[in-house]
């Protein structure tokens, strides 16, 4: 298979045709951060949060195939303060309590921001009014926490077959919602993989708060991008 050549920050690296340029990275132990983009699914670009910038435009790194010869900009200050701006907005868009939060230690979201060192916000807060979805049995949806990245309406379509999520609306009004007036109306099952699909804490199981003590969770041990940085050390 004929291989493409391309450079991240430089250093010349290889593709296979038709590869983004985020697994490309990752094949060669480059880290690009990213919230929407997730296993098994197709690639939406919708966070924006692994913007590079490629052959002098800003691109979204889980969509962009490679091309040969092209040059991506990745670890610069100019990139790093963009993906900062996004993942500070995400944060004050919504309400988002790290401490009380169970998933605390497992969300991407803290994770980015203790990667890109974020710890208080550069925007106004919008605390807005958002509502508690407890209705099913053994799942529950806190709209608070919910950053719109999409996993779930995707998830759910493309790997359980099902339509348990969609979104509505447009613009600061697009929302989260369910197929149906509540989650316990939608044939959700927690085994579903939807359930372990959700970066933050918004879509989380039922009963099982502190399985794994403070301290001793994923990320609380490694740093967001840590697997795939350690292939190339
Ligand atoms: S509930 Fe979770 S997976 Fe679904 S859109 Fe919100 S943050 Fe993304």
């Amino acid at each position: 298979m004929k291989h493409i050549e391309f450079t991240i920050d430089g250093k010349t690296m290889t593709a296979k045709p038709g590869q983004t340029i985020l697994k490309a990275a990752e094949a060669h132990g480059v880290y690009i951060p990213h919230l929407c983009a997730y296993k098994d699914l197709i690639p939406h670009g919708s966070c924006r949060v692994c913007s590079v910038r490629c052959n002098g435009r800003i691109q979204a790194a889980c969509v962009q195939t490679v091309s040969e010869g092209m040059i991506v900009e990745n670890d610069t200050p100019e990139i790093h303060e963009f993906r900062k701006a996004i993942l500070d907005m995400l944060f004050v868009e919504g309400n988002h309590f790290c401490m009380f939060c169970e998933k605390s230690g497992q969300c991407e979201l803290q994770a980015l921001a203790y990667r890109f060192g974020i710890t208080a916000p550069q925007f106004p807060l919008l605390e807005p009014e958002r509502e508690l979805d407890m209705s099913h049995p053994d799942v529950y949806l806190d709209h608070n926490r919910c950053i719109l990245c999409g996993r779930c309406v995707r998830v759910s379509q493309d790997l359980d077959n099902k339509n348990c999520f969609q979104f509505v609306g447009r613009g600061h009004r697009k929302r989260l919602k369910v197929n149906g007036e509540a989650l316990a109306e939608t044939d959700l099952r927690v085994t579903d993989a939807v359930v372990a699909s959700c970066p933050v804490g918004a879509l989380m199981k039922k009963r099982v708060g502190y399985a794994i003590p403070i301290g001793e969770r994923h990320f609380d041990q490694q740093p967001i991008g840590h697997a795939i940085e350690e292939k190339n050390s």
